[in-house]
């Protein structure tokens, strides 16, 4: 049973890394930012009410995010574990998924913390071109990791949960890092 919380800044690689990974182990890979993105481009309720904070680089309102993971994880396909990218995202979403997984009696989740720095993320998401990637907006999102989200590391770290790899290596090596770390 594998459950783990990507972490790590915009540009880190937690998508990809968590795309292949979950594909590795026949999971699925709930990331909540393409939820939301791909909620805006049907224009559903949610996404109505998420672009405004996606495309200017803040985070969506906790409850909007929270509903939406709460939601997800209580389908059948998770009973064999998940991948969460892109959530919790702040101290008060980890506080609630904590919570939810007790309830619901998923624990024994793992956190991976895909570190880079951060002239090399930006150059990564420059290159990378999504709609919210221009150069402000990727500040802001930069700015919005290191007040709101870089914390959940000690948060982690304090519970022992923490497994860090360094991002900043060649794609294929941190694939490698990555399973024989879930491995072990
Ligand atoms: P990146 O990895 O480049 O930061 P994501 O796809 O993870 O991109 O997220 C894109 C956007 O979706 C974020 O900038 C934010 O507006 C919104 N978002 C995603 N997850 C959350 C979350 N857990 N809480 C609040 N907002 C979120």
């Amino acid at each position: 049973m594998t459950r783990l919380i990507f972490l790590g800044p915009p540009g880190s690689g937690k998508g990809t890394q968590a795309q292949i990974l979950a594909q590795d182990l026949n999971i699925p890979h709930i990331s909540t930012g393409e939820i939301l993105r791909q909620a805006m481009q049907e224009q559903t309720p949610l996404g109505i009410k998420a672009q405004y904070y996606v495309n200017s680089g803040e985070l969506v309102p906790d409850e909007l995010v929270q509903d939406l993971v709460q939601e997800r994880l209580s389908q059948p396909d998770t009973q064999s574990g998940w991948i969460l990218d892109g959530f919790p995202r702040k101290v008060t979403q980890a506080v609630f998924l904590e919570k939810l997984l007790a309830e619901t009696d998923q624990n024994g989740e793992r956190v991976v913390n895909l570190d880079a720095p951060d002239d090399v993320v930006v150059a990564r998401l420059l290159a990378r071109g999504r709609k919210d990637d221009t150069e402000e907006v990727i500040r802001r999102r930069l700015e919005v990791y290191r007040a709101e989200t870089a914390p959940l590391i000690d948060y982690y770290r304090d519970r022992q949960k923490l497994l860090t790899v360094n991002g900043d290596q060649p794609q294929e090596e941190v694939t490698q890092e990555l399973r024989d770390l879930i491995a072990s």
